[in-house]
């Protein structure tokens, strides 16, 4: 307006105002879940557009995904006039951007701007050949586990004669580097890139070519970045490029210089680790960037991130303006008060204050539910859902987060069964996930042998040397016998139309399918899924698959077999699966959302269900045996992100049985359960007590009540007693013993069997 402010930077309070209207030099916003960084970016694009600082295309922004990048154009659409966003063609994810640098680049890289990005499959058979054409073998020398390596080194920015002597040595007795250069140029014949190539081929031409830097130098006015927190090491030194500009007689290239070794700290502009720069070194003139994150909510260290960036932001970028948010407009002060006592157990912290004005005696506190086991879990929940629904809550504000995406199946099944709405965001539906369809397609044939297509799908997985030839071959007699695929390749087997590995590989295929069809009619039908993933390999598929996801898919596939007792039969499974696969899912519909913790990030829903809080779920055990005390920490910050996207109702759950490692055991409740503050937390049992939704879940909480003694190595928790041992005492068990005392125990007990001893 022409008196005041603007209208869209009316509303902000006067520290988010000034991160927005410092438009000029390096602005850090550091600052809790829900004070309002991601909205402060999305004025501050708006304020720069409507000022006529910088065109739309002189602006790069970017977002942890693509629909956040989606969100925030339309948001700033929303504030200042849709006319004025469109062409920001540089708003996007650090991939879909290096996407497009790379093409406009490509020939510097020696690719042609139509390379195509190969996917992890491509990759990894690419990696095989490459160990074979070595004359390693691949049995020892895995190509899984190259890719792995070859992810990271690319994460770190590292080229092959900068990767570190060890790992160069610990690969294929010793040709580590060689095979990451005979790869890279394999890439090239091939005219194609893997991810991890769309940000260090724009690094590599950044530093080869300054003039193309230069170019970026000019074009981006500003730059602004969602999440910072959870960028690694290449995100940060493509970022670093793009921001800091030499002094003018600096030549950009100069960081070629001899001498420069593969680690972050020998990279030019800067000093040792943290240090001052060294002496000589010019200060960099940074522009126009604006980072915003928060160091509790980095998550994905596991995958490389760094969340040192953020920390050291004001070394990278002399001079930089450092705001604090503090005030959180998210959540009810119960689950701000909740979410701030848990990540005060972190050690190692930036530390920050949150409060909100929000003091509302309706809201309701953070509840704490206990189940018999997940589908009692899974019932509870969608009957909490019905009940919110009831009271005209959208299904689009409630969402469910689990810790491991295992967790999806017990909910989605539920959900179909009540004719809820769900979609699943960040990744496939359960039972469309790769290795649940493999799984199927071996029941499918056991259960019909004339589904071809279940067939077509697992005769040669896991891989048995059956080329297309051969999967022709078992097509064309299929067609002329005019019997299934597996007659025909029974009959082929048998035949001497077939090289002898083939044929070998094929007789067993048909054995195994008779022995299994056969055992159909005498074994439990859970038993005999379990021996089929066994003895076709598949398990031992995964398990020798190093890849990091490997781990996941072992556990859906435990999943998915538990999954099964609630069937009488292996057809009544598959037709419910079938169901299942049916249900469509329609984006505009009103719709629950379940999605992992990781992808959670950034999002709020009104009401926020987090099943599944026991130990060695969340926190998950991989994650301690892995990590130590960082792992744990990490943990502990995927609780705080969980526990932070609830605005107004927020609701945990614990299983007393679980399977974990194809075993029924009994779960001893998270850590994370025993830092919530009492005040702010309301126990209630979770089973048949739904009764008279006037106050769902309130009341009953601490009355008095035993359940079976489970025995908890960590000495006595507050939630020892919630929810009974056998079911049939399940519905009146609320939990209670002495809060402080049990607190202090536990603290002592965790020290000495987790061994977070400090110092
Ligand atoms: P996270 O760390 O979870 O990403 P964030 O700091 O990015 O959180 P936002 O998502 O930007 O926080 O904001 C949280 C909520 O608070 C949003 O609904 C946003 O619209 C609202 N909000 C932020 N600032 C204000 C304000 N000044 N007045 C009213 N509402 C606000
Ligand atoms: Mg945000």
């Amino acid at each position: 307006g022409q008196n005041g402010a603007p209208d869209y930077l009316k509303g902000l309070n006067p520290e988010q105002r000034l991160a927005v209207e410092t438009t000029e030099g390096p602005v850090l916003v550091l600052a809790g879940a829900g004070t309002g960084k991601t909205r402060v970016l999305t004025t501050r694009i708006a304020h720069i557009l409507a000022t006529g600082r910088a065109f739309p295309s002189q602006i790069l922004a970017v977002t942890f995904t693509n629909k956040a990048a989606r969100e925030m154009k339309q948001r700033i659409g929303h504030l200042i006039g849709e006319g004025n966003v469109e062409g920001m063609p540089w708003l996007g994810t650090f991939h879909s951007i290096g996407v497009k640098l790379l093409r406009r680049h490509a020939e510097l890289a020696g690719l042609k701007s139509d390379f195509t990005i190969l996917d992890t499959d491509d990759v990894v058979r690419l990696i095989k050949q490459l160990i074979q054409a070595e004359g390693l073998d691949d049995k020892r020398w895995p190509a899984k586990t190259f890719a792995q390596m070859l992810d990271n080194w690319k994460n770190k920015g590292l080229g092959p004669d900068e990767i570190p002597e060890g790992d160069a040595r610990s690969f294929g007795n010793g040709k580590g580097r060689q095979l990451y250069k005979a790869y890279q140029e394999r890439l090239q014949t091939l005219n194609s890139c893997d991810f991890g190539d769309l940000l260090y081929h724009p690094i590599r031409i950044f530093r080869a070519y300054p003039d193309v830097l230069k170019e970026y130098h000019r074009k981006f006015k500003y730059i602004l970045v969602d999440e910072y927190q959870d960028t690694n090491t290449a995100q940060y030194m493509w970022l670093r490029l793009l921001a800091q500009r030499p002094h003018a007689g600096r030549s950009a290239s100069s960081d070629s210089a001899e001498g420069r070794k593969p680690d972050r700290a020998s990279e030019p502009l800067r000093g040792p680790r943290g240090g001052p720069a060294p002496a000589g070194a010019e200060q960099p003139v940074s522009v126009n960037i604006c980072c915003v994150g928060d160091d509790d909510q980095s998550i994905y260290g596991w995958r490389g991130a760094e969340v040192d960036n953020i920390l050291r932001f004001d070394k990278d970028f002399p001079g930089a303006t450092i705001i604090r948010l503090e005030r959180n407009y998210r959540s009810t002060a119960h689950i701000l008060g909740a979410a701030s006592h848990l990540i005060a157990h972190n050690e190692g912290r930036f530390g920050k204050t949150l409060f909100t004005d929000r003091d509302d005696p309706e809201d309701d506190k953070v509840h704490v539910h206990a189940a018999w086991d997940s589908e009692e879990e899974a019932r509870a929940i969608g009957d909490a859902i019905e009940a919110y629904q009831r009271q005209k809550h959208n299904l689009n504000d409630m969402a469910i987060l689990v810790r491991a995406s295992f967790q999806m199946r017990a909910f989605e099944d539920r959900f179909i069964t009540l004719g809820l709405n769900y979609r699943v965001i960040g990744g496939p539906r359960f039972y469309e996930r790769l290795e649940i369809r493999d799984a199927l397609a071996f029941f499918r044939v056991v259960a019909n042998s004339g589904d071809d297509l279940a067939f077509e799908r697992i005769v040669n997985t896991p891989k048995r040397g059956l080329g297309e030839a051969t999967i022709r071959q078992i097509h064309d007699t299929a067609r002329a016998m005019r019997v299934p695929m597996l007659e025909a390749a029974a009959t082929l087997a048998e035949s001497d139309e077939l090289k002898p590995k083939p044929r070998a590989a094929l007789r067993e295929v048909a054995a195994n399918f008779e022995r299994w069809q056969k055992a159909l009619e005498t074994t439990p039908h859970t038993e005999l899924a379990e021996t089929i993933l066994e003895e076709s390999g598949y398990t031992d598929m995964w398990k020798n698959d190093r890849s990091a996801d490997s781990p996941g898919r072992l556990e859906n596939l435990k999943e998915l077999i538990r999954s099964m007792e609630e069937y009488e039969s292996l057809r009544s499974f598959l037709e419910h699966v079938a169901l299942v696969m049916d249900a469509e899912q329609n984006a505009e519909q009103d719709a629950v959302s379940i999605m992992t913790l990781h992808s959670a990030k950034g999002l709020e829903f009104e009401t926020v269900f987090l099943p599944g809080w026991e130990e060695g779920l969340f926190p998950h055990q991989r994650a301690l045996d892995e990590g130590g005390r960082s792992g744990l920490e990490e943990e502990r910050r995927l609780a705080y992100v969980g526990l932070t996207r609830a605005k107004k109702n927020l609701h945990i759950w614990f299983v007393s049985n679980r399977l974990i490692h194809g075993l029924w055991q009994s779960t001893i409740p998270s850590r994370f359960l025993d830092e919530l503050p009492e005040t702010h937390v309301d126990v209630a049992d979770g089973g048949n007590s739904y009764g008279g939704y006037g106050n769902p879940y309130g009341g009953g909480a601490f009355a008095s009540g035993r359940g079976g003694g489970r025995q908890n190595p960590y000495g006595a928790s507050r939630f020892d007693n919630v929810g009974a041992k056998d079911q049939g005492s399940f519905s009146n068990t609320y939990a209670t013993p002495g809060w402080q005392r049990a607190q202090a125990n536990r603290t002592e007990a965790t020290d000495r069997n987790w061994g977070t001893r400090s110092g």
